[in-house]
């Protein structure tokens, strides 16, 4: 039973929490459309959890327990400012149904199958949290953008990665059921920061045993689209399934 008492000033509108809000689409970052109107405040307002980047695509974001972090090139987290935007985010108010201690010793791929094995339908979307002491993590960055913008898969050619061993932190991400291919990422996309919230990034790699694996089973899904001229002028009919494999593996 869930009851919801919502006073003036209430900062969760949302009543059902089980909701993805998403801004934008997953192509339109590919083809560079690198700005975007929702600003971190209103992001919140959705979400104390997620990931996604920041305008100008300074960056991978990270959010967590309610604060968001942008890693930036130089491989250093930074808080994000509510005035700042984004172009493209995916968050959730995180609230756990499934919680488990993997005992066993994983890397990316053993990792997507075993939270495959876990999961009960891969026709929904869930977020995932990973906490705890990680052998290896290696994760990516990329550098800020100027106009004109260049095509994602442009971008990463510069991008430069990060290499972590024993580090204590959190991976943050979700899972997309493959339907959702030009929207979102189906599949895992999974970002990490550490516990001290000082570095960070896209996760590229890693390996892990003994740590606490949470899931958030999300049955609905909710999107926001952009009413800028650069997004309503993209031509969002082309397949881009290879190209988004290669900019985010
Ligand atoms: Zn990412």
């Amino acid at each position: 039973l869930a009851i919801a008492i919502c006073v003036s000033g209430c900062s969760h509108p949302q009543e059902n929490k089980d909701i993805l809000f998403q801004t934008a689409t997953v192509n339109a970052l590919l083809e560079g459309v690198y700005d975007g109107e929702i600003t971190f405040q209103e992001l919140k307002q959705h979400g104390d959890f997620g990931l996604g980047t920041v305008n100008c695509l300074d960056g991978e974001m990270i959010g967590l327990e309610g604060k968001f972090y942008q890693i930036k090139a130089d491989g250093m987290a930074y808080l994000i400012g509510d005035s700042m935007k984004t172009p493209f985010g995916c968050v959730t108010f995180f609230e756990p149904d499934k919680s488990v201690l993997l005992d066993k010793n994983v890397d990316y791929n053993q990792l997507e199958q075993y939270l495959d094995n876990l999961l009960p339908t891969k026709n929904i979307f869930y977020a995932i949290k990973i906490e705890g002491v990680f052998r290896y993590i290696k994760t990516r960055s990329v550098p800020r953008q100027s106009k004109p913008y260049r095509p994602l898969a442009e971008v990463v050619k510069n991008q430069t990665t990060f290499e972590f061993h024993n580090v204590e932190g959190t991976i943050v991400g979700f899972r997309c059921p493959a339907y959702v291919e030009g929207i979102n990422v189906p599949g895992y996309h999974l970002h990490f920061i550490t516990k001290d919230k000082k570095a960070g990034g896209h996760l590229l790699q890693c390996q892990m045993q003994n740590v606490k694996i949470e899931v958030d089973c999300t049955s609905e899904f909710y999107m926001v689209l952009p009413k800028s001229s650069e997004f309503y002028k993209l031509d969002l009919t082309k397949e881009k399934q290879a190209e988004l494999e290669k900019v985010e593996k």
